[in-house]
């Protein structure tokens, strides 16, 4: 086995999460998706310690770099990079010295902790003794509420690791922890968001997209290639099943009344996702919906449309206004594609003043006027499937991890 190197980027997750014997498998995706966000950074090797997890990279790769990636893998609770040391006190000093060198910081605390209570030194003696060690060599104060530098020391049998500040992780339950949902994924704002939120309680999410060619333009395909490639950052592989709806929108439009046509067009795509998401393994179908955003999403036509489909439908956008809504689209990055314009299948055959209130029985009897089965498999068999890696073809993160909103199947591909 090479020998351990010095520094490295410690990583903690979220205990609370862990509690229901689903602790294995909660670590096992979390490693394997710490590996597959790393995979072009020199592929670190991965060690589960006692309630954290330690990635030395190879030598020559960027530490910060890593860290800045593991900031942005679900169940990460937070990452550092961290010197490795001793457990005598002359090497964590050194350690800190490590740590503290070449830095100013108006305020410090040291925040020691330890794995087992059998080991030498009290966390109590290794604060007030790294402190006084800090204090004679740092122009520095002592602030434990608002520390400008917080030193971590970690003690563990046979290894310490120090660090300073840590950088948040987005919290939340590693990718396929959860199992697989299939999201429909339109080019807009909502959608995207409802896909981000369910892969952060640890679902994978495949996406389907209805567009309209030849009726219209590709540019809805092309925003939903962005977007899905947008979301791979956050789940390393993602699959986008495409749907010809043109001509079922045309079917449809000739069988029934403008006001109802909207539900209609959304029962006919959550039956088509559903026979797709069966096929792939997906235990739920997920909507961008939020309660009154428009006409189609009141509770009678929500109810309505969730009548088509035997799978659950989560919509985890129901309780969320639309600023909510844009500003975690912006903090995920996919709100820059979410507003280009592009003429969505929505556009098409829509009527000015779509119902509001349709009952499962109506929605039955217009549905009788129509070749349903024969709509769904028109559908399902002229889908075509794309596929999308991470990083291959990605560009950067954006700029802030989304914080805020609240934060465990089936292999991942
Ligand atoms: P979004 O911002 O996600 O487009 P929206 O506010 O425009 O949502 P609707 O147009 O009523 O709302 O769509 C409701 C949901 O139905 C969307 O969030 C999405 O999940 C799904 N949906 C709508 N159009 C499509 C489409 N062309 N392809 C896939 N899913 C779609
Ligand atoms: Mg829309």
């Amino acid at each position: 086995m090479p020998a351990a190197r010095a520094r490295c980027a410690i990583v903690h997750y979220h205990e609370i999460s862990l509690k229901r014997g689903n602790r294995p498998l909660f670590l096992r995706y979390l490693q394997q998706n710490l590996s597959r966000a790393l995979a072009d950074l020199g592929a670190p090797r991965v060690t589960q310690l006692t309630g954290r997890i330690v990635l030395e990279p190879a030598p020559g790769a960027e530490l910060e770099a890593v860290a800045e990636r593991v900031g942005r893998v679900f169940g990460v609770a937070n990452v550092a990079v961290a010197e490795r040391a001793g457990t005598s006190l002359e090497a964590l000093k050194q350690a800190v010295d490590r740590v503290t060198e070449g830095r100013a910081f108006a305020s410090f605390r040291i925040t020691a902790r330890r794995a087992f209570k059998t080991l030498p030194h009290t966390s109590v003696e290794l604060n007030r003794e790294l402190g006084a060690h800090v204090l004679a060599r740092h122009a520095t104060r002592v602030d434990l509420d608002h520390p400008e530098l917080n030193v971590h020391v970690e003690v563990l049998p046979g290894q310490a690791f120090v660090y300073g500040n840590r950088r948040p992780g987005p919290g939340g339950l590693p990718v396929g922890a959860s199992g697989t949902v299939l999201a429909l994924l339109s080019g807009g704002i909502d959608s995207p968001v409802a896909a981000w939120r369910l892969m952060k309680r640890g679902c994978r999410v495949l996406f389907v997209h209805f567009h309209s060619l030849p009726y219209l333009p590709d540019d809805s395909i092309r925003k939903a290639r962005d977007l899905a490639q947008r979301l791979t950052c956050w789940q390393y592989f993602s699959r986008l099943h495409l749907v010809p709806f043109g001509e079922i929108q045309r079917a449809v439009v000739l069988a029934v009344p403008a006001p109802a046509r909207v539900v209609i067009y959304r029962r006919l795509m959550l039956r088509i996702a559903e026979a797709l998401g069966r096929r792939a393994g997906a235990a739920a179908l997920v909507t961008g919906e939020s309660l009154g955003q428009v006409a189609s999403q009141t509770l009678q036509n929500l109810s309505c449309i969730d009548g088509a489909a035997s799978l659950p439908v989560l919509r985890p956008l129901i309780g969320m206004d639309k600023l909510e809504i844009t500003a975690q689209a912006q903090a995920i990055g996919t709100f820059e594609t979410s507003i280009e314009p592009d003429a969505d299948c929505c556009t098409l055959f829509v009527p000015r003043h779509p119902g509001t209130r349709m009952s499962r029985e109506e929605a039955q009897a217009l549905e009788a006027r129509l070749d349903l089965a024969g709509l769904v498999a028109q559908g399902v068999e002229g889908t075509r499937e794309e596929t999308f890696d991470f990083p291959a073809g990605f560009g950067p993160y954006p700029s802030r991890p989304p914080q805020g909103a609240p934060a465990a199947g089936s292999p991942p591909r």
